[in-house]
């Protein structure tokens, strides 16, 4: 062997004489054509598959593919659509999910049908023949509304309408909206299953397979595929999703229970503490209310003031990881939609979004207090 071929060829695989315990990561972009199951990344990788394999079972779906964003996994069943095609679309939605219907769907004629979806009956009016399928989330982002999966499920089913269903706040842990009945399931796994802020990535489970066939083809013609490192750093962390699940539903719990009984603020939202028809179908859906509690501080300058005093809570986008993080819809996740969208949609300036993490709730409820107090006593 000459040197340039020794630089290729010089070292085996240790793959080949090994059979370690942990999932290897696999980086090759390619395969050994007639020797293997995988032919070229962009595809199929073992990671990945190991990922999407464990993401299905945990839905209780037959197929997951995962994209490299929840976006992206997102947009991978709205593209379902054709132009022409119209969607019926929850207002209580993800700023990142109304960005992708008003930026890309609606230029390639796809009309949103913008709709409360707690009221089916009027919701039922507004289809069109060319309705093909009803979007939503639950909890919602950042108000933590609840909707009805069983019976928007029922409802779409009825008129022949795929449903989706983003079910990234909760995780497979604490809610099943397949076994409920939608058709297809997305998530960031960027929050909760990622749990770490280290990892980009999301996923799409659903039973049916025509639209798995679709999903896979999107998957693999757009190419927005997570790179094997992510993946195997997102199946690593479910292995503690439970146990992060449980203590974060727990910190926030103690955290909304709290600020509900001080008079620190407007509004409190957690689904873990509502007591109306909310709370009925949040508890026959799902076994946990979940790791974020949206507060109502009156007013931004307030809101910002506060976020500025916390010690423990990080001013961040995003959510889900094993440290705390506060965030202000109006100008953040959500500042994508417009004043009179925001109003109707109650993204007030005053709102700040906490997700809870692993740390010790009392360490937690000091912060809060410690930050508004030092607020409030200045002015
Ligand atoms: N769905 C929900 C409910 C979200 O909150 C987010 C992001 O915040 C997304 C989807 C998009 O996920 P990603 O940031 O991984 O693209």
């Amino acid at each position: 062997m000459k040197f340039s071929t020794k630089l290729i060829h010089g070292s085996k695989n240790p793959e080949q004489k090994s059979k370690p315990l942990a999932p290897a990561i696999t980086l090759s972009t390619t395969f050994y054509y007639n020797e293997s199951d995988y032919k070229y990344s962009r595809s199929n990788n073992p990671n990945r598959n190991l990922l999407e394999e464990k993401l299905a079972i945990l839905e209780n779906a037959k197929f997951c593919s995962a994209f490299s964003s929840g976006v992206a996994a997102i947009s991978s069943i709205l593209m379902y659509l054709k132009p022409g095609d119209s969607l019926i679309v929850n207002k209580a939605i993800y700023g990142g999910t109304f960005r992708i219907i008003k930026d890309i769907l609606e230029p390639f004629n796809i009309k949103a049908i913008w709709c409360n979806l707690s009221n089916l009956e009027e919701a039922k009016k507004l289809i069109l023949p060319s309705t093909k399928m009803v979007y939503f989330e639950t909890p919602s982002n950042p108000l933590l509304k609840i909707f009805d999966i069983k019976a928007i499920a029922k409802f779409a089913s009825d008129f022949d309408l795929i449903s989706v269903c983003d079910n990234t706040f909760l995780s497979p842990y604490f809610q099943n909206p397949l076994e409920l009945g939608v058709s297809v399931v997305v998530h960031s796994t960027s929050k909760f299953l990622g749990g770490h802020s280290d990892i980009t990535g999301g996923a799409v489970m659903t039973n049916d397979e025509k639209l798995y066939t679709h999903i896979k083809m999107f998957q693999k013609t757009n190419g927005a595929v997570p790179s094997p490192f992510d993946t195997w750093l997102t199946e690593r962390s479910l292995k503690t999703l439970a146990v992060r699940m449980n203590k974060q539903d727990e910190n926030a719990r103690a955290v909304a229970t709290f600020l509900k009984e001080s008079n620190y603020c407007k509004m409190v939202y957690y689904p873990g503490l509502y007591d109306d028809e909310e709370s009925r179908i949040h508890k026959s859906q799902a076994t946990g209310g979940g790791a974020v509690v949206s507060v109502d501080f009156g007013s931004q300058e307030r809101a910002l003031g506060v976020v500025l005093n916390f010690e423990l809570f990080a001013f961040a986008e995003s959510l889900g990881g094993v440290e705390s993080i506060v965030s202000h819809p109006f100008t953040m996740s959500h500042s994508f939609l417009s004043p009179e969208e925001k109003e109707e949609n109650g993204i007030t300036p005053g709102l700040l979004r906490f997700s809870c993490g692993l740390e010790d709730s009392n360490d937690l409820i000091s912060d809060i207090k410690k930050a508004v107090e030092e607020f409030d006593n200045r002015k």
